[in-house]
């Protein structure tokens, strides 16, 4: 059995076994046309459309689980300035709504919770929210020269790595919707199909008894 069933996938694999072994039993009796067999091959072509579908959902879902740890939030202790004592403790939404991880230093004792976010989703939101605020203070007649040659350093390598992660999480969010509505559709399809099973196994009962 595919290990990326769910429950219910599992379910209709168990009815499709159960409904197979007993149609060709009934074909074998005699007891059934042979003309059956094309129920078994609808069967069987719904089984691999599954397969399929679980597999995909289990590689983007992986993808996505890869995705949410990309982000290296490079956080320090904001006491002794280090990061070699620290202990991830979990995570805390901030009031925009970004997640963000809470450490504990074990050097100083305190906890704290990092100021950028801990996954990629929120991190381009966090990017772009600081880049507008660089801009702004970038037009500021009271910065001077090198101040601004600074800001407009940490502009471009801030756009670059937005640029390189943006496509990416877009092209992964696309793809994780289309799984979603996929895997609702296939939901209702599998529930379909495994009454329709039912239907047919309750028909060859009748059949075999009256055949009896
Ligand atoms: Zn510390």
């Amino acid at each position: 059995m595919n290990k990326h069933f769910k429950p219910n996938e599992r379910e209709l694999v168990k009815v499709a076994t159960f409904f197979k072994k007993q149609s060709r039993k009934l074909i074998g009796e005699g007891k059934l046309g042979k003309e059956h067999a094309k129920v078994e091959e609808a069967v069987d072509r719904f089984v691999e459309q599954m397969e399929h579908h679980a597999n995909t959902r289990a590689s983007i879902l992986q993808e996505r689980e890869y995705l949410n740890k990309l982000v290296k939030d490079d956080a320090e202790c904001p006491n002794c300035h280090k990061r070699d004592m620290l202990k991830l403790i979990g995570t805390e939404k901030n009031e925009k709504g970004w997640k963000s991880n809470r450490y504990r230093c074990r050097r100083c004792n305190i906890e704290f919770t990092w100021n950028r976010p801990n996954n990629p989703w929120d991190m381009l939101r966090y990017i772009e929210e600081v880049l507008q605020v660089l801009q702004l203070k970038q037009g500021d007649a009271s910065v001077s020269d090198a101040e601004k040659e600074q800001m407009a350093t940490a502009i471009q390598n801030m756009q670059a790595n937005f640029n390189k992660l943006k496509p990416v999480i877009d092209a992964h969010e696309q793809e994780y919707n289309n799984l979603l509505t996929r895997d609702s559709e296939m939901e209702k399809l599998i529930h379909e199909f495994k009454n329709s099973l039912l239907i047919e196994k309750i028909k060859m009962d009748t059949w075999e008894n009256k055949n009896k």
